[in-house]
């Protein structure tokens, strides 16, 4: 490579970051109806030297906050300032969705199932196309920070794009206590970047509203990860948290509540389970009635239900085989 050569510029709200400057910048979308401007906030870190641009981004649902959390507490421990290439993190994108504690936009559209978007399309939708158009368009690679939705605690996971295998051998780099391959949803972020050729992984850890200090700490490590193997950065200290090798899961499934009432989970998240063994219970409130809920084959808890009161139905455990 040229030596001379220097890196390109990232140019956002009509801004410029030239090589080695760093700045953060605004996305304008929209006005509450008060009359206060809403602009998404993006950090751009931009060295001198040539490299991939990285996207690290939360917030896409609203009250994901172990994302947020994540991008916050990188950006004040100054982890971006990269040596080659270029960061550009988005700490919140659905900025609606976070003052409203909500995954959605007001209009209860999700703008993780809007992307590409359209200019005159739902708020939601007009959300993706400025965020696709001033962000996406600049970017090799993505990371795109989630917690599990409702009260489902997600165990630290990474989820890749089988078609993709860069998306997979990102999420590998990323080394994340569970890693599986996951469709692609119509209308979502992930879908959008691999139409358009830029690798992504999502990371789920966590509950809505709930800060997960584990999740965060192996979020952060995972971003460094592969900020590392970029050369981004010069190197990583060791992982906080001691732990196994990933867990690769296939043959994933949802485990239902056979019936309506209390639900007692009856194992950690993240646990080896062994078909079978009970795993929690659904149980009316008169001790009248009691359903168990078993492992249906050996292997791996990845997501726990916390809501104590349940509908016949609702997912309750998300369970994979481990693959060898
Ligand atoms: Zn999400």
């Amino acid at each position: 490579m040229d030596v001379k050569e220097e890196n390109k510029t990232i140019t956002i709200g009509g801004e410029n970051v030239s090589p080695g400057e760093s700045k953060l910048l605004k996305i304008t979308i929209d006005r509450l109806p008060t009359g206060t401007l809403i602009d998404i906030p993006v950090y751009v870190f931009n060295s001198k030297k040539p490299g991939p641009t990285l996207l690290v981004q939360a917030g896409l649902h609203g009250d994901e906050i172990n994302g947020i959390e994540i991008v916050r507490r990188m950006l004040a421990e100054k982890r971006f300032n990269v040596v080659k290439g270029a960061v550009i993190a988005v700490p919140i994108l659905n900025i609606f969705g976070f003052i409203h504690y909500s995954r959605d936009v007001p209009d209860g559209k999700d703008v993780n199932r809007s992307f590409p978007g359209t200019k005159t399309g739902s708020m939601a939708s007009r959300i993706a196309y400025h965020y696709v158009a001033e962000v996406m368009h600049q970017i090799d690679f993505g990371i795109d920070l989630h917690t599990g939705g409702g009260q489902r605690h997600n165990f630290p996971q990474i989820r890749y794009t089988a078609e993709d295998a860069q998306s997979a051998e990102l999420a590998e780099i990323f080394n994340a206590p569970i890693s599986f391959s996951s469709k692609l949803i119509k209308g979502s972020f992930r879908n959008a970047t691999y139409r358009s050729n830029k690798p992504t992984i999502v990371f789920e850890a966590g509950e809505s509203m709930r800060f997960d200090e584990y999740s965060i700490l192996e979020g952060i490590q995972g971003v460094l990860n592969v900020m590392k193997h970029m050369e981004m950065i010069l190197s990583v200290e060791p992982a906080k948290v001691e732990r196994n090798k990933t867990i690769h899961l296939t043959n994933r499934k949802w485990l239902r509540a056979p019936t309506a009432g209390m639900f007692i989970p009856k194992i950690t998240n993240g646990s080896e389970i062994r078909k079978g063994q009970v795993l929690g219970i659904v149980t009316d409130t008169f001790a009248k009635r009691t359903k168990q809920i078993k492992a249906p084959f050996n292997g791996f808890i990845c997501c726990v239900n916390h809501q104590a009161v349940v509908n016949q139905g609702e997912a309750l455990f998300h369970v994979g085989m481990a693959s060898l």
